[in-house]
């Protein structure tokens, strides 16, 4: 067996450095010791076996953009509010208030 000292990830496979602390691919968290046990909390979700195509672009990929679409969803309602709160207030300023 050639071990070449390379860590893998234990959610996607992927091969990762010693030094790294997260993965590449998906951005698990490498530091953490991977739990070898009979039971594992993927007992309790039941995911469908991934076809074997999309395995290679990883579940996680999937689960970081929605972290981003949601990011920017969030930010999208925060410039909102600002646009409706601050503007009319500036402009109300700005304007004067009635004559
Ligand atoms: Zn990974």
């Amino acid at each position: 067996m050639a071990e070449s000292g390379g860590r893998y990830c234990p959610l996607c496979g992927r091969a990762a450095g010693l030094m790294d602390r997260f993965c590449a691919s998906c951005g698990y968290n490498l530091s953490v010791p991977p739990v070898r046990e009979g039971r594992v909390e993927t007992d309790q979700v039941r995911v469908p076996p991934p076809p074997s195509d999309s395995q290679r672009s990883g579940p996680g990929v999937w689960s970081r953009v929605k972290v981003l679409f949601g990011g920017c969803i969030v930010l999208a309602i925060f410039i909102l509010i600002f646009l409706f709160v601050v503007v009319p207030f500036l402009s109300g300023l700005l304007g004067g208030s009635g004559q």
